[in-house]
């Protein structure tokens, strides 16, 4: 069981987190259990920039489609499921709302992570400021390889794509998932935020789709209040 927590999310008073491959020896209500929360609320993710928000656990269902969940009820935990996908684990220190996110290319390319900063400032008053964030294990730009059609829409999309899209050669590119998630954050005024730096591809204690394939196991990233 390889379990590991971010440095700024780790002093906060009742809060539990961390990025942590389960593998087939612990299911997650087992683990849920073990961290001191009822149970760890998932999402069915579908690569989007939906965001679910978790305030009724009785009317949740796992099988919504979603790829960010956002909560601040106390003993319940949310949670993202990722094989090289950048996940992060955000937290309003001041207000307790916090959240997950499952950022792939496409959840990046359509905003997710601007989309969820946005939503806790703007529907529940967080302060970017009080805001912290951590990147997970995931895969990392020079293990990223992506072509032209991905790499077109990234800069028809985004003002300073070049700070995270590298060409390579001919077609190819290097997508720095991390760098460009970091930069939704930023737009929003969100920096503090640390990366967990380990690469899911090149590290094999974790789960990887680029070089596992479909059959990759999926690491677990969770937050919540005890
Ligand atoms: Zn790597």
């Amino acid at each position: 069981m390889k379990y590991i927590k971010s440095n700024i999310l780790s002093n906060i008073p009742s809060v539990t987190h961390g990025f942590i491959y389960l593998e087939n020896s612990l299911n997650i209500n087992d683990f849920s259990e073990k961290m001191g929360l009822e149970k760890i609320k998932t999402i069915k993710q579908i690569h989007s920039n939906e965001i679910v928000h978790l305030n009724d656990v009785n009317k949740y269902e796992n099988s919504y489609e979603a790829d960010a969940i956002v909560s601040d009820l106390k003993g319940y935990g949310v949670g993202v499921y990722t094989a090289d996908c950048v996940p992060i684990i955000i937290i309003d220190t001041y207000n307790g709302y916090f959240g997950v996110i499952h950022a792939g290319w496409k959840g990046t390319l359509s905003g997710i992570t601007e989309k969820v900063s946005d939503y806790l400032i703007s529907e529940l008053d967080c302060k970017s400021e009080n805001i912290k964030a951590a990147i997970g294990p995931c895969i990392e730009g020079r293990c990223y390889e992506i072509g032209e059609e991905i790499a077109d829409q990234f800069e028809a999309r985004f003002k300073n794509s070049n700070f995270y899209l590298t060409r390579k050669e001919g077609t190819k590119y290097n997508l720095d998932l991390r760098k460009a998630n970091i930069k939704q954050l930023n737009n929003k005024g969100i920096t503090s935020v640390e990366i967990v730096d380990i690469c899911t591809k090149c590290d094999l204690n974790y789960p990887s789709y680029r070089r596992d394939g479909k059959n990759a196991g999926r690491m677990l990233s969770f937050i919540g209040f005890i």
